[in-house]
């Protein structure tokens, strides 16, 4: 079959790989059918992610036709249409329990912190992703979901992570009614965290970016205002400001690694096209957010952080509330928000791409080129 396969810091191809099969009886084969590149994506495409080897394929947002499944999954036959959590979860161990899908210790036993992901290097347990032709999807029994007759494809796709990741990001958030929510990064994330936020009764919400189209765009999914930070003198400054002094009763960090990136490019030695500015998106939600505010991270970190300042997060009292989203305990709710119309997920999709372009797809994605938002990828039409 053809696949992505990553040859190293901004060198991914496609090639001729092996058809993965059944390896134990909760296993399925799923024929993809979209596959999404995700901004996470690009943190690995950008190196930043420790052990991700050559030879791995990415993606972990993807939906499909189940081909084949192994002797313990009855849920599922030959033939179902089905999106797949971006999390590896068995369903039964500790975490799963508690319904923290994205924590889950069977799919990524050797980890302390995340569990199993879709082609997410080996600290994410080493899966092969969906950005290839067929993928195989470990404990079937529990993670795939049957696409609804009504439901496009394209809506599909993004429930396995961008939608429930906004959304999450403004459940952890905890809004009051007539909170004001600041998001930073108007990627898909932030997009739909400025949706969600809305949903949770938010009364004001602003985002910050300083990527034009990006902050144009947000306004068509939800009431905001938006603002480049490159022209603002001071962000946290302006925030006081726009608050009566008092800062916003919520932050959200949509906007992850990439704001490490001028750090880490001299680790690296790799030139990153970030801004200086733009190393700041945590510093930003902590200095930005009122006294007992909440600030809520989805933004994706390597291990270390980068210099958070925690002072003034004891300082101020704050909360601060982090994960990955937990998909398959979010899904019943997001496929009715999706049914009744609150949420409009295909409308992110920029770009509809081959999987033979993948090079371009990343390229273009990673350098927001082209007015790019979200490229999804179509390994079998
Ligand atoms: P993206 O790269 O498309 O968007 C990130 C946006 O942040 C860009 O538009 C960029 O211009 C902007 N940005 C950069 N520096 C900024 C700053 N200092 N202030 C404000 N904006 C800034 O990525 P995405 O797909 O929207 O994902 C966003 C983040 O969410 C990534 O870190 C990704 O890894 C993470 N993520 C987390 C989960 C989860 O489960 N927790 C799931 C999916 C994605
Ligand atoms: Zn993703």
């Amino acid at each position: 079959m053809r696949a992505m396969n990553y040859r190293g810091p901004y060198r991914v191809r496609v090639d001729e790989k092996a058809m993965p099969r059944i390896e134990h009886p909760r296993d399925a084969v799923v024929k993809v059918t979209r596959s999404c590149i995700c901004g996470s994506d690009l943190h690995l495409y950008h190196g930043m992610v420790p052990d991700t080897r050559v030879g791995q394929t990415f993606g972990h947002e993807f939906c499909g036709i189940v081909e084949e499944v192994g002797p313990e999954v009855e849920n599922l036959k030959a033939g179902d249409h089905v999106l797949v959590p971006f999390n590896i979860a068995c369903g039964q161990c500790h975490f799963c329990k508690q319904g923290l899908f994205g924590n889950c210790h069977e799919s990524n036993p050797q980890a302390t912190a995340v569990g199993g992901i879709f082609g997410y290097s080996h600290t994410a347990g080493g899966y092969d992703g969906g950005q290839a032709e067929y993928a195989r999807v470990p404990y079937a029994d529990f993670g795939p979901t049957i696409i609804p007759d009504w439901m496009d494809p394209d809506d599909a796709v993004l429930l396995t992570d961008v939608v429930p990741t906004g959304y999450q990001a403004a459940e952890m958030a905890g809004i009051q009614k007539g909170d004001t929510v600041v998001v930073f990064g108007a990627g898909p994330v932030g997009i739909l965290a400025a949706r969600s936020a809305w949903l949770f009764g938010a009364g004001r919400v602003i985002v910050i970016d300083h990527i034009d189209y990006r902050l144009e765009s947000v306004k068509s999914f939800a009431p905001a205002e938006v603002y480049n930070f490159k022209e603002l003198d001071d962000v946290v400054v302006f925030m006081k400001k726009t608050t009566d002094g008092l800062g916003a009763d919520v932050c959200i960090d949509a906007v992850g690694a990439e704001a490490t990136g001028s750090m880490l490019q001299t680790i690296l030695g790799k030139r990153l096209k970030l801004e200086a500015g733009s190393a700041i998106a945590l510093h930003w939600a902590i200095n930005s957010v009122k006294k007992g505010g909440v600030v809520s991270i989805v933004g994706v970190y390597g291990p270390t952080g980068n210099m958070v300042p925690i002072g003034n997060v004891v300082n101020k009292g704050l909360t601060i509330r982090a994960n990955q989203a937990s998909v398959k305990r979010l899904l019943p709710k997001l496929i009715e928000h999706v049914r009744t119309g609150n949420i409009n997920p295909k409308a992110i999709i920029s770009h509809r791409v081959p999987l033979d372009d993948i090079a371009d797809a990343y390229h273009i994605f990673s350098d927001k080129l082209d007015e790019c938002i979200k490229p999804v990828l179509l390994p079998s039409g």
